[in-house]
């Protein structure tokens, strides 16, 4: 903690040098600016979202890694109907919220969705940080996926480019660097760099080593951020000029908690003008060196909620923090934190044990039952049909957040078969 709070008067210091529109701006100046947009309505007619952008109402931006690129602190995570909700993105984008984020292999054609924004609206394109991923991991696929992903959204050239949710840096090489300065020099792509949800800390640091990785998407959070591991594996990246963007800030398990401080901290945070997701969100960006948030922004509600949370001003106070980690550690067994080298090691059947318990928390926790359910079926139907015969107690025992696995890959195995 002692560490987050130096950093934060870095912060303050370089907000100095930040470029003209990263201002805060409190949340009832927001909300007033929201209503005159009738953003809350979700109807928001045109005239009335100009008028928004007219008060000059921004997400702030931090820098991204050593990259010269600034980026806003909340990223639009494309996985939701974006062809269908094209005056959501457009209002993303009048409110700042100018990094974009989607992949391949999003469901509701995600891709296609910017796409189609970019077709109407091409002038917005150099307005955004647009990031894609690729879940192939040969050079031969990756630029196939690459020319896919340009065509469906319009565009001749990718801001950040990603190997998709990596679980160890040896899923990159040296024909995986080549590729990445071939695509940079013809222009396709300006950074590289992978996400992860398994092992992060261990990929970022090693990631840090090689010299060649731009930035990184890692599941980071409330529950994590505070592990010497991955106070480490940060500072490792900062050095190595290493853009990072967090995801999977809710913390949300595969089991639903509804512990009495869980409680405590609604009320409290509610008190304070705030929810306890943004909070969490707010503890995040407390950390200068997490350049942005990727957040699945579905709806309007939630985009209000989430850019209403980044502009403002207001800091969490130490209670505020100590209750975030009374919290964590209250539920610490709810929540599967990634480390699977932990636990499919202790076991001689191949079982995708962290998988399972994202897939769960997206039904659970997202409540996107139908998104968790399209990944569980994706995992070869041998492996699937074998999961609950398997025997866990070698794992659970290994497992640090004593997490039962065994009964959570059953009822995975009712829930999303
Ligand atoms: S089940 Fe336990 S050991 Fe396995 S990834 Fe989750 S937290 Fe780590």
């Amino acid at each position: 903690m002692r560490k987050l709070e130096k950093r934060n008067k870095k912060s303050m210091e370089e907000e100095a040098i930040m470029p003209r529109n990263y201002n805060r701006w409190s949340r009832r100046d927001f909300f007033k600016t929201a209503a005159i947009a009738g953003a809350g309505s979700l109807l928001a007619p045109a005239a009335h979202l100009a008028e928004a952008a007219d008060q000059n109402l921004q997400v702030p931006q931090r820098p991204f890694g050593k990259s010269g690129i600034y980026v806003s602190i909340l990223s639009l995570g494309g996985m939701f109907n974006i062809k269908s909700n094209q005056i959501m993105i457009k209002q993303a984008l009048r409110w700042g919220v100018t990094y974009w984020d989607t992949a391949d292999c999003y469901q509701d054609g995600s891709e296609k969705g910017i796409g189609k924004y970019f077709k109407k609206y091409p002038e917005d394109r150099k307005k955004v940080f647009l990031v894609t991923k690729s879940d192939s991991r040969s050079p031969k696929g990756m630029s196939k996926l690459l020319e896919r992903s340009l065509d469906r959204m319009n565009t001749d050239y990718i801001d950040l480019y990603f190997v998709h949710g990596i679980d160890s840096i040896y899923e990159l090489d040296q024909h995986t660097r080549t590729w990445a300065e071939k695509a940079k020099a013809a222009g396709k792509i300006r950074l590289f760099g992978f996400s992860t949800h398994r092992n992060m800390e261990k990929c970022m640091l090693e990631a840090a080593q090689l010299g060649w990785i731009d930035g990184i998407m890692m599941t980071y959070n409330y529950r994590l951020m505070h592990s010497d591991r991955m106070q480490r594996a940060v500072d490792a990246c900062v050095k190595a000029g290493i853009g990072l963007t967090a995801m999977k800030t809710q913390g949300g398990g595969s089991v639903r908690t509804d512990t009495d401080t869980e409680l405590k901290m609604a009320g409290r945070f509610m008190q304070k003008g705030f929810t306890d997701a943004q909070a969490k969100l707010m503890a995040v960006w407390q950390n200068p060196d997490i350049a942005s948030i990727c957040s699945q922004m579905p709806n309007m509600s939630i985009l209000m909620a989430n850019t209403a949370a980044a502009m403002d001003k207001t800091k969490l106070s130490s209670t505020d923090r100590n209750l975030l980690q009374q919290y964590a550690r209250q539920t610490l067994s709810d929540y599967c934190a990634g480390c699977t080298e932990i636990c499919e090691s202790a076991i001689n059947e191949k079982a995708p044990i962290g998988d399972v318990m994202r897939y769960l928390m997206y039904s659970r926790s997202y409540g996107d039952r139908s998104h968790a359910s399209a990944e569980y079926r994706k995992i070869p139907k041998n492996i699937r049909e074998g999961l609950t015969k398997v025997d866990y107690s070698l794992a659970e025992k290994k497992c640090p957040r004593k997490i039962a696995i065994a009964e959570l890959m059953r009822e995975a195995a009712e829930e999303l078969s």
